[in-house]
């Protein structure tokens, strides 16, 4: 029988982060975890690293059972012992945390497919993860290019369609804007836009 804790920790399916504790806030979830990494190495000469101390970021994951979760994460900080490098302590990077450290991997990924594939809008998905809509714009960012860098995206196009169209309209000192869109005209997908006539 588990018991509690380790249950959570189960559950919550992030590897390398062990479930210190769980509390409820006013209108959300705290896991408090810590990461297992024991062993760093220093980015700046590659020598083994001393633990210094830990530091918590906290971070948006998942929402669970309709409420938002914040994930105290308690870091480990290195130190490097080699007294001629330039590197002296450092936060250790945690893989499963956003380029920004404000959502989890996850969190951000699931934000971005909500905007992406199910065209929700950008202050919806901000606003059902707790989030300001900046956050969800940069995991729309990180997690969306590469998806339309991937040039298997497209694939073979037999009947290309180029329209133009007002993307905003003239007000005084401003021309109108007009955005080009390619289409593929079998698939009828949209396929690329670029701004300009
Ligand atoms: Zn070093």
């Amino acid at each position: 029988m588990l018991d509690g804790i380790a249950m959570v920790k189960r559950l919550l399916g992030l590897p390398g982060m062990n479930v210190l504790e769980v509390t409820e806030g006013d209108d959300e979830l705290v896991i408090k975890v810590e990461t297992a990494e024991t062993i760093g190495w220093c980015p700046g000469c590659g020598s083994r690293a001393q633990a210094q101390d830990r530091t918590t970021r906290s971070v948006r994951d998942l929402s669970c059972f309709g409420r938002a979760v914040r994930l105290d994460v308690w870091c480990r900080r290195w130190r490097c012992r080699e007294a001629r490098c330039a590197t002296k302590t450092w936060t250790e990077n945690v893989e499963q945390l956003d380029a920004t450290a404000v959502l989890t991997r996850r969190a951000g990924a699931e934000a971005c497919r909500q905007v992406g594939q199910q065209a929700r809008p950008v202050a919806a998905v901000a606003r059902d993860f707790g989030v300001c809509w900046w956050t969800v714009m940069n995991a729309v960012i990180e997690h969306g290019t590469p998806l339309v860098d991937n040039p298997d995206r497209v694939g073979t196009v037999t009947k290309l369609g180029v329209d133009e169209t007002s993307f905003q309209a003239a007000r005084p000192g401003v021309a109108t804007k007009y955005v080009t869109g390619l289409v593929d005209l079998e698939r009828r997908a949209m396929i690329d836009m670029t701004p300009g006539n």
